[in-house]
């Protein structure tokens, strides 16, 4: 039987629950490709993240990084867990605000925001924005200075450290579009700019080093770096760094190959690696800053797809094909992601074959897995994919013109639609007659 599939996540009939709702009843009620959360797993990560800050006594932020899904239903959890949220455009920060989201406990992301996401931003009294390069910070200048405004700002600096990771997801190195680079003198130059703006407030430093990290020794190398760039600028400038923020890129296990740390042990990492860093130092300890996103939305997550019709080759895997594909799921294609998958009506059934799971997308590399061990399959069957909730729905498309699936919250055996599924209509709302000329 799959590891991830605890015994308190089959039910009395043999399904796979989530959120202690039967998942084969969540496919029939909202029909499939469906999206589902397991709620209770996106709180207790958000706990878990908050607990070692407590337990070691240090200011902090658990911003998670929202990209990994942004919905409505998803600030809410956030706002009610008491985190913080990195966003990372205008309609992030929208989709923020028709939740209730305050954006007073948001920080602002990105290599290229837009004047009016930088109006939008500074009006909704933006917590933080992390300035990436010199045109913004002219250009938020000006927006402060138009809107009357005091923002509170923090650089991003490229560390020179890179994670080993993918490297298609990798944005620590020094080539990295992203950041003020260090060796040339960027950042220091930065750091003059923005500590001469009196509009600005410059509260810290950031550094994100890449996604899908497994090894602490990435992250204290970070830690340290961005310690001994706020002791420089202590010394040469006189000013004091408030909040240190490590970034995100925490780990998750998606198969059997995978053996992350839990993510919280990540954080323990890092605080000890601040607090030892700044010892010699006259920084005191500063404010703690972290941004997962995976690894809070990633294992709470769960695609639920239906078999439709299979191809057998002689000598080969079949391919087992069902209902979505890479518009809800663009990862296997996009950085060979890997998945595991389960039959949710007898996740506990003896395994008979390894299959290719493909999508229905007209693309030949719309395969969601290469190589998947399943029981006898057969039309009608539904698959549940695990640990998808990062990633998957917040960059579907509708390519083929294809719906987007439904998303539903599962919580304490209760299940609620939360992003409704596209309809042909919602497909077509945005195009206009082309008037044609006789
Ligand atoms: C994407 C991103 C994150 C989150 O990365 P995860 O791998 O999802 O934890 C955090 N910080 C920044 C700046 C990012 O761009």
């Amino acid at each position: 039987m799959n590891e991830q599939i605890t015994a308190d996540a089959i039910n009395a009939a043999g399904h796979l629950t989530i959120g202690g709702c039967d998942s084969i009843e969540l496919a029939k009620e909202y029909g499939t490709p469906l999206v589902v959360y397991d709620v209770s797993r996106i709180r207790s990560q958000i706990r878990a993240f908050k607990r070692v800050f407590e337990e070691n006594q240090v200011d902090y932020a658990v911003s998670y990084a929202s990209k990994a899904f942004s919905a409505v239903a998803m600030y809410q959890v956030i706002k009610q867990e008491g985190g913080h949220v990195d966003v990372v455009s205008g309609g992030e920060m929208y989709t923020a605000l028709k939740a209730g989201f305050s954006l007073e406990n948001a920080s602002f992301h990105g290599n290229n925001k837009s004047y009016d996401e930088l109006v939008l931003a500074v009006k909704n009294h933006i917590g933080v924005v992390v300035v990436d390069n010199f045109h913004e910070i002219e250009l938020l200048g000006q927006v402060a200075e138009e809107l009357d405004a005091h923002v509170n700002v923090m650089l991003r600096i490229t560390p020179g450290i890179s994670a080993h990771t993918n490297k298609y997801i990798q944005t620590g190195q020094v080539d990295s579009k992203f950041g003020f680079d260090l060796e040339s003198g960027q950042a220091d130059q930065a750091l003059e700019k923005v500590l001469a703006n009196p509009r600005f407030n410059v509260i810290g430093l950031h550094a994100h080093i890449g996604s899908q990290i497994f090894e602490v020794a990435g992250f204290e190398g970070v830690a340290n770096k961005l310690v001994s760039v706020a002791d420089h600028w202590q010394k040469k400038f006189g000013y004091q760094a408030k909040v240190i923020n490590v970034g995100g890129g925490f780990g998750i296990r998606y198969t059997k190959d995978d053996t992350p740390l839990p993510p919280e042990d990540f954080v323990d990492a890092i605080i000890k690696a601040i607090k030892k860093a700044v010892e010699p130092t006259d920084l005191g300890t500063p404010a703690i800053w972290i941004e997962p996103g995976r690894s809070i939305a990633g294992p709470a997550g769960y695609n639920l797809y239906t078999v439709g019709s299979r191809k057998d080759l002689p000598g080969l895997k079949p391919y087992v094909t069902i209902d979505g594909g890479m518009g809800d799921n663009i990862r296997p294609a996009l950085y060979e992601a890997e998945y595991e998958t389960v039959l949710a009506s007898d996740p506990q059934a003896p395994l008979k074959e390894h299959v290719r799971i493909a999508g229905k997308y007209c693309e030949s590399g719309d395969i969601l897995s290469y190589d998947q061990e399943l029981p006898e399959t057969k039309p009608g069957d539904v698959l549940a994919m695990l640990d998808t909730g990062a990633y998957g729905y917040s960059m579907a498309s509708n390519y083929n013109r294809n719906p987007r699936p439904a998303v539903v919250f599962a919580e304490d055996g209760q299940s609620q639609l939360v992003i409704k599924r596209e309809s042909y209509e919602d497909l077509v709302h945005l195009d206009q007659p082309y008037e044609l000329h006789d």
